[in-house]
Formats: structure tokens, C-alpha cells, sequence
């Protein structure tokens, strides 16, 4: 089973979770909504961006499912909703409504842990087959290494699921919590035995800022449980770690599949040369181009099947999953 770990929706209807202003008028988001063909900013907006993420996803031979991720909202230390610095939210329940409404959708939940019903909401969203919980501390306000995370840590570890946690920099969203980049923020939570994936494995977002894949690296070669997903890595910023990663054969062993879609993908010209570039780039759908950029380097077909059983989907989540699609089809 080929999975995408690493796969973004937004909402913007109030059931469903908000954009901000500042957000969707960031030069960034105007970018992308133009290369989706997206209009306005509203419910309408939001059902566009559904039917264009179904079509992508169609027009993905190659993979079998993508973890669509909820983005929960910013709290303070006190569990306080705070809603004057969430610039991005996308709600639990309407990721698992989109897993009922597409074969290939699985439900990446997003939770604060420093919210006050943080575990209960854990627990309905493993009921609702969550795959992974997903967590952005620059911009969501959390600190991996703060002791507020041991009761959720204890609760993922409980239930089996693993924490898809963004590493490095960011620059498409706003940052709240600057001081979280580094991968050893995370070693409380692979102490109480949670399975942990670095998204983007450490890298840097821009050429000025700090790198932290030698961090990444050498916890791959420290921790059993402790992974990396490849998304965004075809961009200019952190495309150097391909070399890096693939280089060490404890790391390679480490990867898992993610593209950050709808991130652009720039082919890496450095690592696959121009003709393959120039190939790959005439692939419009970014969520293929990056297999195919993918498929031009040197992973290994373990590589591909990695994500699946990292996800436990040969077992319990996929059963529950299909049952929660049978549920959603008798429901609608
Ligand atoms: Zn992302």
C-alpha cells in the first residue's frame, strides 16, 4: 500500500475551520489558490479546493491513499482557544467527513495538547480512525519538550499513533512559536514510546536560516521509532537533504512518503538533472510530480511501503477506516 503522509486541506466555512485574512492574502496563498484555479474566499472556495483535491487524487495512479491533515488552533499554556494568533484551522470533524467521502482519504487529526480535553478528543478521533496525529509547533504554539505534553504523549502511545511533527523552519504560515524548529524538542514523546515522524527531516525553509537535518540524522540512528517524511524536500530551500539522507543507509531505512501538498514542487536540477527536470515538470498535478521527481532518485521500493506499515494500515486503523466509510455512506 502507497501512502502520502503529508497532504494539506483548508476550510473556510465556520463548521468546517477558518483561514485568516492575513493568511489567504499572503503572496504564497494567492500563488497557490491561482495555480488551483481557486476563487473567493468562502464556502464556495472551500468546495472548490474539495473538488480539485478529489481530482488530484485520481489523477494519482500511483498512490493508494494520502493522510489528509487536520490543523487544530492556537492555545495558550492555560488550554485557552486562542483565536487572535490562528491563522489556520481545520477542524477533525470535517477531515473525517472528506475520509468518508473518498476511497483514497485517511484522517490525520490535529490536537493541541494543551488543550483541557486534549486526550478525550484523542480518543474520539482514534474511534473515528485517525491514522496519525499532526502537529506544526512554529505556528500552532506548542512545545514538544514541554512536561504540559506527557498525559497526551502517554494517550498516543496508549492507542498506537503516530505523531507527524513539522521539523525545521516555516514560511508559508506565520510563526507564533519561533524557538520549536529542532527535532530534539521531540525526544519526550519517543521516551514515552510514541512513534514520531520529522516531517520535512529537519530541513531549513529559507538559505539564511539554521539546518537541523544532522539533528534528524542522528536521532534516526538513536531511536527505533523515530522517522522522517520526505514533504516539501523538492523545494529549492531543502532539496540539499536528499543527497544527505539517502547517503546513510540507517536514515534511508528511516523515510516515509510525503509531498506537502498543495506546496509547490520544484524539481531538484542538482540531484536529477535537467532532462529529468524538464520531464517531471511538464507533470502539472504537483501531488505526481513529486513521486515522479521521487521515482528519478535513489529510494528503494521499501521506501514507498514504509508509510502503510508505519500507519499500521494493514490492520486495525484500515478496518476501522472502512468502517467509518460504510458508516459515512449509510449516513449520507
Ligand atoms: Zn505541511
Amino acid at each position: 500500500m502507497i501512502v502520502d503522509v503529508h497532504v494539506h486541506v483548508s476550510a473556510l466555512s465556520p463548521e468546517n475551520g477558518l483561514m485568516s485574512r492575513k493568511l489567504i492574502r499572503s503572496l504564497p496563498f494567492r500563488f497557490i489558490k491561482w495555480r488551483l484555479g481557486l476563487s473567493g474566499e468562502d464556502a464556495r472556495t472551500e468546495a472548490q479546493l474539495r473538488r480539485v483535491l478529489f481530482t488530484t487524487l485520481e489523477n494519482t495512479p500511483e498512490l493508494d491513499a494520502a493522510v489528509m491533515l487536520a490543523f487544530d488552533a492556537v492555545h495558550d499554556r492555560a488550554g485557552n482557544l486562542d483565536l487572535a494568533n490562528t491563522h489556520l484551522y481545520t477542524r477533525n470533524d470535517y477531515v473525517i467527513s472528506l475520509a468518508t467521502q473518498h476511497r483514497k482519504i485517511l484522517f490525520g487529526a490535529s490536537i493541541h495538547p494543551y488543550r483541557k480535553d486534549a486526550v478525550q478528543e484523542l480518543e474520539r478521533c482514534v474511534k473515528a480512525g485517525a491514522v496519525l496525529l499532526k502537529w506544526l509547533p512554529i505556528t500552532q504554539g506548542m512545545n514538544p519538550a514541554d512536561d504540559a505534553c506527557i498525559p497526551f504523549y502517554e494517550a498516543l502511545a496508549h492507542h498506537k499513533l503516530p505523531l507527524l511533527c513539522h521539523t525545521g523552519g516555516e514560511k508559508s504560515l506565520p510563526n507564533i512559536a519561533p524557538d520549536t524548529p529542532s527535532p530534539r524538542l521531540l525526544l519526550p514523546a519517543l521516551e514515552r514510546g510514541v512513534t514520531v515522524i520529522a516531517a520535512h527531516c529537519g530541513t531549513r525553509s529559507t538559505f539564511t536560516e539554521q539546518d537541523y537535518v544532522r539533528d534528524f540524522m542522528a536521532m534516526c540512528h538513536e531511536h527505533e521509532h523515530f522517522y522522517g517524511d520526505t514533504s516539501a524536500l523538492n523545494l529549492p530551500t531543502r532539496s540539499h537533504a536528499f543527497k544527505m539522507v539517502l547517503g546513510d543507509k540507517v536514515v534511508r531505512s528511516k523515510l516515509v512518503h510525503g509531498s506537502d501538498w498543495p506546496i509547490p514542487v520544484i524539481p531538484p536540477i542538482g540531484t536529477i538533472g535537467l532532462a529529468r527536470s524538464a520531464e517531471c515538470f511538464m507533470e502539472g498535478n504537483w501531488l505526481r510530480r513529486d513521486i515522479l521527481i521521487k521515482q528519478c532518485m535513489d529510494f528503494d521500493e521499501a521506501y514507498w511501503h514504509r508509510a502503510g506499515r508505519v500507519l499500521r494500515l494493514t490492520g486495525h486503523s484500515q478496518r476501522q477506516l472502512q468502517n467509518l466509510h460504510t458508516a459515512g455512506i449509510e449516513a449520507g
